[in-house]
């Protein structure tokens, strides 16, 4: 009991420091996983809006081109129309089915080998056709992007003789350069009202279907907000040396995931990058809600500890009382049984010579004070020194257990039956006239004499002889009643023995 009493709460201690902090590990290993897929959500969407980018671009090179060919084949007779890339791969042309090959007209590569003038009309024959030819090459940025093949069906005008015939052609030329730069200029602005606008607005709609997405926005190589899903971000620079780590930030009380990845969809060739924040406060929920999760958890550990721990002290405390009152009833029994010991004689179980005169003198006191009868025999075995000359000390003793328990079963619970000496037995008779007492007195005689004690194989009479006296008036104390049946059981056993003698002033003992 003292064990738990005092390791209990250590182990409950332990406990409750095991379960907070297993809750607490589980927390941060949540939060370390939250974060984790925070950044592979951003991830995510980075590649999707890349992709839909570059999907994006090719959609715009290709859909725009192909408005212009339906623009200028439009009333010209235009034999055919492509856009190259420089290296050669047709991009758009007036025949669906060659796009994305590699253009190998000789004329072309002439031209880009430097030996053709670029910008000046040639003459071909093209499927078995006289073409009038030319390629125009598109720069943007002081930079070639593509160049256009134009060739017009001249057949007819070769039918026109002499200088008309020169004469046409020039004029078709000047219409044919003026279309071309036309188309130029149309291309570049069409690329640059695609940059500027439509690719805004895709990231626009794109921050918008998607909830959680704040921001998207592309920078140049100068740190300079290009393009943006938030036009008033177009144009701001960027306070950025290098490309800072994925991190938390408070923009306008709102908890925002921002993430900066290097991308080339603005220039290629160049390290243009992509910012993307993100609305962090659905993780940061979670995050509070695996907080709270980790506090009530430990919560509720330490109150279960509370409760075992009060239980286990009130049943100690429940324990160590009725422990107490064991050991008190212990105690009164132990108490008990010494005083009956001390009051008792060993060899016959009666009350010993010491608490006979307590129990006369209280007795005559309380008689005296109320009017009360009381009477006292004295029992003294005959010739007993014989028995135990005949048949041994043992067999004495056996006599005298045995005589006083006759005597014991003869009188009433309220009297008092003692050894008073050897072979004498003493019986007080509380509230007993002298007559009842003799009776009693006669009734012992007889039924002592009458049944014979056996020990082992012996069979041993024995006879008794009784001293009567009784309260009278004139006595002021017991001693002087207990010398009076004193004198008569010496009297008795002058007279014979195996008698009850009461006192009588008359009598005399020699
Ligand atoms: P009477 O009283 O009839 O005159 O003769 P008596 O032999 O009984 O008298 P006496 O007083 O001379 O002897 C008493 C004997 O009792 C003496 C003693 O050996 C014996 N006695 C006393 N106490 C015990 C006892 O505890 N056990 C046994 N076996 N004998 C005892
Ligand atoms: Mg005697
Ligand atoms: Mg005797």
């Amino acid at each position: 009991m003292l064990k738990l009493k005092y390791n209990t709460p250590i182990l409950l201690l332990i406990l409750v420091l095991s379960i907070s902090y297993l809750s607490f590990f589980n927390y941060e290993s949540q939060k370390k996983l939250l974060l984790t897929q925070m950044k592979s959500d951003a991830g995510d969407i980075v590649n999707s809006i890349t992709a839909a980018m570059i999907r994006f671009q090719d959609i715009k090179s290709t859909m725009n081109l192909q408005t212009l060919v339906n623009n200028v084949s439009f009333g010209l007779e235009i034999f055919e129309f492509r856009y190259l890339e420089p290296d050669g791969i047709i991009r758009n042309s007036m025949f669906k089915e060659e796009i994305g090959n590699i253009y190998t007209a000789k004329s072309f590569k002439q031209t880009m080998q430097g030996e053709k003038n670029l910008k000046e009309f040639f003459f071909e024959t093209r499927d078995y056709v006289d073409v009038m030819a030319i390629y125009y090459p598109i720069y943007r940025n002081k930079s070639l992007i593509g160049m256009i093949d134009l060739a017009v069906d001249v057949s007819e005008y070769k039918k026109i003789e002499g200088s008309q015939e020169n004469f046409a052609l020039l004029r078709r030329q000047v219409d044919i350069m003026n279309l071309l730069q036309a188309i130029e200029g149309s291309i570049a602005n069409s690329l640059e009202i695609f940059e500027k606008t439509d690719v805004d607005r895709f990231l626009h709609a794109y921050v918008h279907s998607a909830e959680n997405i704040v921001q998207i926005s592309l920078i140049d190589v100068n740190n300079t907000i290009r393009i943006s899903s938030h036009p008033e971000m177009i144009g701001k620079k960027l306070n950025m040396r290098e490309l800072p780590p994925p991190e938390l930030v408070n923009i306008e009380d709102r908890l925002i995931y921002r993430t900066v990845v290097k991308s080339g969809l603005l220039d290629k060739s160049k390290d243009t990058q992509l910012m993307l924040l993100i609305d962090a406060s659905p993780y940061a929920q979670n995050e509070q809600q695996l907080l709270q999760t980790a506090l009530v958890t430990s919560a509720i550990a330490l109150f279960f500890a509370l409760v075992i721990a009060r239980a286990i002290y009130y049943s100690a405390l429940e324990r160590s009382r009725s422990e107490k009152e064991r050991l008190e009833q212990l105690v009164k029994e132990r108490t008990h049984e010494i005083e009956v010991l001390s009051k008792t004689d060993a060899l016959t179980g009666l009350w010993n010579r010491g608490y006979l005169e307590e129990m006369l003198e209280m007795e005559f006191k309380r008689a005296k004070r109320y009017g009360h009868d009381i009477s006292i025999m004295i029992i003294d075995l005959d010739f007993f020194k014989r028995i135990n000359d005949t048949y041994g000390h043992m067999a004495g003793d056996e006599v005298l257990r045995h005589i006083s328990k006759r005597i014991s079963d003869c009188v009433r619970e309220t009297d008092f039956v003692g050894r008073y000496g050897g072979e004498e037995i003493l019986v007080i008779l509380p509230q007993t006239s002298l007559d009842a007492a003799q009776n009693i007195a006669e009734g012992i005689r007889v039924t002592i004499a009458q049944q014979p004690v056996i020990f082992e194989s012996y069979t041993i009479e024995v006879t008794t002889s009784i001293g009567m006296s009784h309260l009278r008036q004139e006595h002021t104390d017991y001693l002087t009643v207990f010398a009076e049946a004193d004198k008569a059981l010496y009297f008795a056993k002058e007279q014979g023995r195996n008698r009850v003698v009461v006192f009588d002033p008359t009598i005399d003992v020699g």
